[in-house]
Order: structure tokens, then C-alpha cells, then sequence
């Protein structure tokens, strides 16, 4: 008892699997997979800067990470989030992750309701 080998390198609190991001909207760190990347872009017929989502995490450039609910979405909007996170100085559109956000919670419904069809 009186000599403990001091192991204290690895914590008892089993880490999160794989890179770990902070999601600029609720600030809470989760895995890189579960988290929505998004770029920013300027539109292709205003030129005004947009954030688009980038699923496949494939785009170049800086990138920020959210969870893709309308709840971390809001709050990052709220937060001013995107333009910060992504250093754009006007605030950037961020509709198409909006929409982004919207259609992946209806398709995932859908989802649902496809495997209990089958
Ligand atoms: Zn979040």
C-alpha cells in the first residue's frame, strides 16, 4: 500500500473515439462523426459570403463543426458562431445549413419509417 506506482497518464474517463471537435453552437466537445463540418463560401450569384455544410468533411479551408440539430443551430446563429468560428467578417449566410439541418432530421424520420415498412 505504501508505494502506488503513479500511472496517472491515462484517466479512467474513457475518451470519446477518434478526433474530438467543439461545436460552435452548444460549445460541448463531441466526436468529429457526430458533428456536422461546415466551410465557409461566398454565393455563387451574390458573392455574399455563405456557410455551407460539408458532410463528407472534404471541403477545403477553415471549417467548424456543430451538431446537426436545429437546437446547436440556432444557438450558433444566435452566437454569431459561423462568422467567428470561421473568420468571416460580415456575417456570413448560414440558410443553407439551416436547410441542411431541416432536411436531416426529416430524412431521418423517413428513415425510420422506411425499416419499420419493410
Ligand atoms: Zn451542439
Amino acid at each position: 500500500m505504501a508505494r502506488r506506482r503513479n500511472i496517472a497518464a491515462r484517466s479512467d474517463v474513457s475518451p470519446p473515439q477518434g478526433p474530438v471537435r467543439t461545436c460552435i453552437g452548444c460549445r460541448k466537445q463531441a466526436s468529429k462523426r457526430e458533428l456536422l463540418r461546415v466551410t465557409a463560401g461566398s454565393d455563387a450569384t451574390t458573392g455574399l459570403p455563405v456557410v455551407r455544410p460539408d458532410p463528407d468533411g472534404t471541403a477545403p479551408g477553415r471549417g467548424a463543426h456543430l451538431h446537426p440539430t436545429s437546437e446547436c443551430y440556432d444557438l450558433a446563429v444566435r452566437r454569431k458562431a459561423f462568422a467567428r468560428a470561421l473568420r468571416v467578417g460580415a456575417g456570413p449566410s448560414s440558410a443553407p445549413v439551416g436547410d441542411y439541418v431541416a432536411a436531416a432530421r426529416t430524412t431521418d424520420q423517413t428513415d425510420r419509417n422506411w425499416s419499420t415498412r419493410s
